[in-house]
């Protein structure tokens, strides 16, 4: 067993509390690793280091050294992505194949910001007084909490700690509970980056312990938070206590809409693709296939071919296609919404079952899973499974698409699988989702902004407009007139 310490002002140190708690390997159910229980008092230590090292050291580095120091660490990330992948998919279950290319995917985070961090301008405005100069600035906001879920802890955090250090600012950490060691790996690479004392800090535990106090500590100025909408709205409100800056990236029940005139080999491939990768435990899962009627049966049938030989099994094993869920509540809801799809008159095609036995460890498997004759208001239409389950839905034609797509309280993604570029543009244009893509599924980059409408969340990770979101805006006023007049003294 590992026995991890809290990262705080590049020390390792044990949690106030004296208490650990055992990480489990989803794949063999066994305990492989002891996680610090932190609480109030480390989360202020935490953030003290931040704020000291925010007002102290890392204010004093210029922005191109910051950058410099960004593609170390992101160069540090490739050296040790085999270690850094190896423990995230212990921890979560995650399949190699892609774990290691989520971890090789997040250097390309630090490059980017990296080179980004000495080309923030600022502006001269143009005003509409004499003799006054109007200066816009662009300001780092202090110390940032990040608070990441079990599917992608190591990819989650790089995208906001990118940003957030490219901006200038100091970080305290807060991954899952049930995935906590990648992030210390990530530390030592901090560590070994050059970034000075406190600026990034990671403390583990459960989110009522240390995730609230971490929010409402009067020295925090900005939450980064990833999760379920749940704990979002929680986290929305602690924030709201102390009028913290937020952005929050929630849920999805995303529409992956296949018309007529798809090239249908790809759109199935892109379809099999948007839900189950990961087992379907992403926030962009493609979880609503939404169907053009005359094509219903015959793609179908496709995408049934394709599940059925998904090889499910051991995440360590290459050949492995569909891998473990990542934690036994997890496991119980996914078989719960099967249960729930069932009863409410849906018809199970494929899997629907729990696995286990031989190559299946634990027993934490969940076939891959596909109903019809779903409507949108049954809950498997309308909740978030975060599971490999696929619900099925006809529509008419393009209004119909659209008025399925959007009858929905998350926003996070959408597909479009069509030949017509007026389709295209139309769906791009009506779908309200902070992603959409045309015959793709899945596409993310640094380059570009992710995140959510309605209740998917606010704010965006990733591109230019990410780092905007670290920063506050101030204007400085510089006049130039020599004298200052006497207010009280009428000129008319
Ligand atoms: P979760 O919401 O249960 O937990 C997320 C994090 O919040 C954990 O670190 C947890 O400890 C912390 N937390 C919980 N309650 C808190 C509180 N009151 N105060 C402070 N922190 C608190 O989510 P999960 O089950 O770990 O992950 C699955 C969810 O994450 C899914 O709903 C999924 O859609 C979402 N997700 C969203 C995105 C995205 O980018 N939109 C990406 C991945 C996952």
């Amino acid at each position: 067993m590992t026995r991890y310490q809290l990262f705080i002002n590049n020390e390792w140190v044990d949690p106030q509390s004296r208490r650990w708690f055992d990480s489990l390997d989803p794949y063999t159910g066994v305990a492989w690793a002891e996680i610090p229980r932190a609480n109030a008092e480390d989360a202020d230590r935490a953030v003290t280091a931040a704020a000291n090292a925010f007002e102290g050291p890392w204010s004093r580095i210029s922005a191109s050294e910051r950058g410099m120091i960004l593609h170390k660490f992101g160069q540090l990330i490739e050296r040790d992505a085999s270690k850094l992948g190896e423990v995230e998919s212990r921890d979560n279950g995650k399949l190699m194949s892609e774990v290691m290319g989520q971890v090789r995917y997040m250097a390309k985070y630090f490059y980017y910001y990296g080179g980004l961090a000495d080309k923030i301008q600022g502006a001269i405005v143009p005003i509409d007084k004499p003799k006054v100069f109007n200066m816009i600035r662009y300001e780092p906001m202090g110390v940032v909490v990040s608070i990441t879920p079990w599917n992608s802890s190591l990819l989650l955090t790089a995208w906001k700690m990118a940003a957030a250090l490219c901006a200038g600012n100091t970080m305290v950490c807060k991954p899952s509970e049930f995935t906590s060691a990648s992030l210390f790996e990530l530390a030592r690479l901090a560590q070994e980056a050059g970034l000075p004392a406190g600026v990034v800090n990671v403390v583990t535990g459960f989110g009522a312990e240390v995730g609230e106090p971490l929010i409402r500590h009067p020295k925090v100025q900005r939450i980064a938070f990833t999760g379920g909408d749940e704990a979002g709205r929680k986290v929305y409100a602690a924030a709201a206590d102390g009028l913290k800056r937020v952005s929050l990236e929630l849920g999805g029940k995303s529409p992956n809409i296949v018309f007529d005139d798809a090239d249908l080999g790809r759109a199935a491939n892109g379809v099999i693709t948007g839900i189950f990768s990961a087992g379907g435990q992403t926030c962009m899962a493609g979880s609503r296939l939404l169907l053009q009627e005359s094509i219903h049966d015959e793609f179908v049938e496709r995408i049934l071919k394709i599940t059925q030989s998904a090889k499910v099994g051991n995440p360590a094993d290459p050949d492995t296609e569909i891998g473990p869920i990542a934690t036994r509540p997890q496991f119980d809801k996914v078989m719960n919404y099967i249960d729930i799809a069932k009863k409410e008159g849906a018809r199970c095609v494929a899997g629907g079952r729990a696995l286990s036995g031989p190559g299946y460890g634990a027993g934490q498997f969940v076939e891959p899973t596909v109903f019809v004759d779903v409507s949108n208001d049954m809950r498997i239409a309308q909740e978030e499974v975060f599971g490999p389950v696929l619900s099925v839905l006809k529509f008419r034609d393009e209004e119909d698409a659209i008025r399925i797509g959007n009858d929905i309280r998350f926003g996070l993604a959408a597909g479009v699988w069509t030949k017509s570029l007026h389709r295209a543009m139309l769906m791009s244009e009506r779908l309200k989702a902070g992603t959409v893509w045309i015959n793709n599924y899945r596409s993310t980059s640094y380059t570009t902004p992710f995140g959510g409408f309605k209740h998917s969340g606010i704010g965006r990770e990733g591109g230019m407009e990410a780092v905007r979101e670290y920063m506050e805006t101030k204007s400085v006023w510089i006049s130039t007139e020599l004298e200052m007049p006497n207010p009280f003294v009428r000129k008319y």
